[in-house]
């Protein structure tokens, strides 16, 4: 049995914002996530563009706090040692039709005081992104755009809240909940009981189902995303984030330059009934490469280095749900956080901070809280540090992924700071994500996880669960 001040229910980027920004506070809190890893539901799986606000509807919670959780990415980044880099975007119209909704966007932008949005036409626009097709009519330009990596993130959050005392149970997923008459409440898990004063159900796609164990009911819409990336050599194709004209329900195909420096095209918007659907389809991949070729001819499908699929959570009236729930008292709904939740993740968690406040959490300062995250990134030292770092471990001199350049250094490093699968590692070091995808290097990282965690092969999972690379000798 254990016992907490608050749970948090579900280590995605809304969990993991909420428990870091909770870690300055003297309380008991445990984070509890299914998967066996943070950030292994849609939060690994999306665009990682930090948005303006100005494709969102004034007066929503999605555009309140996009533009609030947009603002606070600068700070939060460099605490936390993630890359961020506003580079803005570009939305194209590529007919005298549309430029009429660029007009509209900038009004709706600006309602939503979203800074700096501008038209731009003519050559300006294609000094500013020479690949662009010259059919281009004009652009709205939002400097605030920004791009991030979603898992690193999510990641780093994790860390800093456990170097701030906050509990995280990986491979627990929670199973029933019931309140008592002391307002004490019981969250069962498949491992143990944990009594909690306040739960917060940030369960992502799941949070129907937490939700509706706390008597409350809603229900989303699953909304699949297929995303493409393409290899490096592509690197400065586009320098912003191109955006296309919105329709009602998705922004649209779009062109990102990641913060690794590949380029990435997607994602589609796709209603499924099916909340494990991650399959990527050749109708997606078509759909996404014609829609990406009318903006920016030059991108080629045989580019395409690796594909995945996220799900976004779509509530009914297409908005975030951020409430105590009415039924039990002490339980928060941090619900429905489809796009832009990455972008509002902050000040989401600013938000359920001030609700947990109206809801009787006292709330005391820790003079001990930590806000930077401790992490020395090798990619990152200068030559004359590599070295010195290579002569006191030689491990950071045997460069274990050619195509990334990932050293046998960095990979001990991740598993003891957590890392306990292959996509665990592949999220802390980018080990298996260049052009190879990890054909060649895998084995080698096996062997690794095989020695420094004294568990045998067979062991070894991509993502958990029954995910098993290897079953037994063949020979
Ligand atoms: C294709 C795509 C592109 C997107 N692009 C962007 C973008 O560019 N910018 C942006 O701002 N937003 C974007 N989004 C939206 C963004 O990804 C989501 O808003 C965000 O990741 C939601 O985070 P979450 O923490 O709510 O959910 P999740 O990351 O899914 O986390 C919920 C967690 O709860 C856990 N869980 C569920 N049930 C239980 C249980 N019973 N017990 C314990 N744990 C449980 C799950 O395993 C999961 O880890 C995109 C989404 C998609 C799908």
């Amino acid at each position: 049995m254990e016992k907490a001040d608050v749970i948090i229910i579900g280590a995605g980027i809304i969990g993991t914002c909420i428990a870091r920004f909770l870690a300055k506070y003297k309380l008991n809190i445990v984070l509890v996530e299914k998967e066996a890893d943070v950030g292994f539901g849609t939060s690994k799986a999306n665009s990682g563009v930090i948005h303006a606000g100005f494709h969102d509807k004034p007066g929503t919670l999605k555009a309140d706090l996009c533009v609030a959780g947009n603002s606070m990415f600068d700070k939060l980044c460099k605490e936390l040692n993630v890359p961020f880099k506003r580079c803005g975007a570009l939305l194209i119209a590529l007919k005298d039709e549309e430029l009429g909704i660029l007009e509209e966007l900038k009004i709706q932008g600006e309602k939503n005081e979203v800074p700096g949005l501008k038209i731009i036409k003519g050559s300006y626009l294609f000094q500013l992104e020479p690949n662009l097709t010259k059919k281009a009519k004009a652009a709205l330009y939002s400097p605030t755009v920004g791009i991030a990596p979603p898992y690193e993130l999510t990641i780093a959050l994790a860390e800093n809240a456990r170097q701030n005392g906050i509990r995280i149970l990986l491979n627990t997923e929670v199973k029933n909940i019931t309140s008592q008459g002391d307002g004490t409440k019981i969250v069962e898990t498949q491992k143990n009981l944990i009594f909690a004063n306040y739960i917060i159900n940030a369960a992502g796609l799941f949070a129907d189902e937490i939700a509706r164990m706390a008597k409350d009911k809603f229900t989303f819409t699953p909304r699949k995303g297929e995303e493409y990336i393409l290899d490096k050599k592509e690197k400065g194709l586009v320098r912003h984030v191109i955006f296309p004209i919105p329709k009602k329900e998705t922004k649209g195909v779009l062109i990102i330059p990641t913060v690794d420096g590949n380029i990435m095209i997607g994602p589609t918007s796709e209603i499924v009934d099916n909340k494990f659907d991650l399959s990527t389809t050749r109708g997606g991949l078509q759909m996404i490469l014609e829609k990406v070729k009318k903006l920016v001819p030059a991108i080629n499908g045989k580019d395409i280095i690796a594909s995945f699929a996220g799900l976004r959570a779509t509530s009914k009236n297409g908005d975030f749900i951020i409430q105590p729930s009415n039924k039990i008292k002490g339980f928060i709904n941090v619900a429905g956080i489809d796009s832009p939740g990455l972008t509002a993740a902050p000040a989401i968690a600013k938000m359920v901070i001030d609700i947990l406040k109206e809801e009787g959490l006292r709330l005391v300062q820790r003079e001990e809280y930590q806000p930077y995250r401790r992490l020395i990134k090798f990619q990152e030292l200068s030559l004359e540090q590599k070295n010195r770092l290579i002569k006191e471990d030689k491990r950071y001199g045997n460069v274990v992924c050619r195509c990334e350049n990932v050293t046998e250094g960095e990979i001990v490093d991740a598993i003891r700071r957590g890392a306990r699968t292959l996509d665990s590692l592949k999220f802390r070091t980018r080990v298996g994500m260049g052009r190879c995808q990890g054909g060649f290097c895998t084995p080698k990282v096996m062997k690794i996880m095989e020695d420094e965690l004294n568990i045998p092969l067979e062991k070894i999972t991509k993502r958990g669960g029954k995910s098993n690379i290897l079953w037994g000798k063949s020979k």
